[in-house]
């Protein structure tokens, strides 16, 4: 029988899973499930690979399903499937690595006593997160618990992309720039290495454009630089998150409107963004489809921002070998990958716009000084490969990741 490596991206009210046969030094994703409802009245549901979704409704009489009922039902669905006892490894998505992970780790309890500290630094993810690594531990207790951080890949930048300007007790202190959605890049590069590798040893910017989004810098493989900073809060504009703001419009709304903390972070995480500008929808499909002014601005808004971090990740970069576009909105989105890219041959971008309409893995004219690709992200598979590698099931992993 072969080895099963389980991924598991546990929040608040989701856990996101997903199974991987790891078999002659390959991964073959084998299913792909979900179980909303955490807290209350929750749902399971899982795809196979090739085959059908099904799912259940959970028993509500013992009361509201947390975590732990959540991952005892991914065991029973495993073992219904023949491949429970199989389990060796389970990865998880853990927001913050802090300023010490830089790398994924096996998790003891000394290790998750000190991404518990962490808390603070990310409190509406890291407990739901860690809430999954104990209830995962217990449903798997013959399997490795490995943390893959959405911090780690941004670990070695220098004190200077790293610090803000402030005195130098804060950045002791943990406030930091530290960048997320660095499985998404690391998956990326990984990628590039392998199709791209001489593209991938230069000056590269990645864009993460989903829900959230964020864009890396990235020297010779290594990042120098993120737009996101000490929370995801920073950067690009986001769904339904704010993006750039100057820290001076929290102070206000404090002062004037009598703002709370908590008001402030529903504002800022859950009523900003494309949404909030909008206000009509955080989904950019719904967006474009409007005739409404606002639904413009706040997809014109959006542009404008990618650019900008284009602009400044590549000054910070010393050049721009090739840029990349990621997420839903990057694989996908044609209108705006074309506002995002046009009017920048003088900066090295030229774009075959008919490449673009149809999503080619390549969108930028030949001889263009930056070669301009969509490559489709898979932070799940990413965490599987570094949970295979941590139990050193198959190293190195060397692309294509099936
Ligand atoms: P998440 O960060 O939640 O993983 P995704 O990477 O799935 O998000 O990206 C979701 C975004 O991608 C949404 O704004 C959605 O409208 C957009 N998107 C997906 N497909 C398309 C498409 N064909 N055209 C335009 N936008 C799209």
């Amino acid at each position: 029988m072969a080895d099963i490596i389980i991924t598991i991206n546990a929040g608040s009210s989701s856990i996101k899973f997903s199974a991987y046969r790891i078999a002659q030094g390959q991964l073959t994703q084998l299913a792909l499930g979900q179980i909303d409802g955490i807290g209350g009245k929750a749902h399971f549901c899982v795809k196979k690979a090739g085959g059908e979704k099904t799912g259940f409704d959970f028993d509500q009489s013992h009361g509201a399903v947390d975590h732990r009922a959540g991952l005892a039902a991914v065991l029973g669905w495993l073992e219904s499937e023949g491949d429970g006892a199989n389990v060796v490894g389970v990865g998880h998505r853990v927001v913050h690595g802090g300023p010490v992970y830089a790398e994924p780790v096996l998790v003891d309890d000394f290790v998750l006593t000190k991404l518990k500290s962490f808390e603070p630094l990310a409190p509406l993810h890291q407990p739901y997160n860690l809430a999954g690594v104990e209830a995962a531990r217990e449903a798997f207790p013959g399997a490795a618990q490995v943390a893959c951080f959405d911090t780690a890949f941004h670990r070695r930048h220098t004190f200077i992309a790293d610090t803000y300007a402030l005195p130098r007790a804060y950045y002791d202190q943990g406030v930091r720039r530290y960048g997320f959605h660095g499985l998404s890049y690391e998956f990326i590069h990984r990628i590039l290495r392998h199709e791209e590798p001489v593209l991938a040893r230069g000056k590269v910017v990645v864009a993460h454009l989903g829900n959230g989004a964020s864009m890396c810098a990235i020297n010779a493989g290594k990042s120098v630089g993120s737009t996101m900073g000490f929370t995801a809060l920073d950067g690009l504009p986001m769904g339904t998150r704010c993006g750039q703001l100057d820290p001076g419009v929290v102070l206000y709304l404090m002062a004037e409107n009598k703002m709370s903390a908590a008001e402030i972070t529903d504002l800022l995480y859950k009523n900003s963004g494309l949404k909030g500008m909008s206000g009509i929808s955080n989904d950019v499909r719904e967006l474009e489809a409007s005739g409404e002014k606002s639904a413009r601005d706040a997809l014109d808004y959006f542009v404008s921002r990618v650019r900008r971090n284009i602009g400044g990740l590549s000054a910070e970069l010393g050049g721009l070998d090739c840029l990349v576009l990621t997420g839903g909105i990057g694989e996908n989105a044609v209108n705006i990958r074309r506002k995002i890219l046009e009017n920048m041959e003088w900066f090295g971008i030229q774009i075959d716009f008919d490449a673009n309409a149809r999503n080619e893995r390549i969108i930028s004219e030949k001889g263009s000084p930056t070669v301009v690709m969509i490559l489709k992200t898979d932070e799940e598979r990413m965490i599987a490969a570094h949970t295979a590698e941590l139990l050193d099931l198959k190293k190195p992993l060397v692309p294509p990741l099936q």
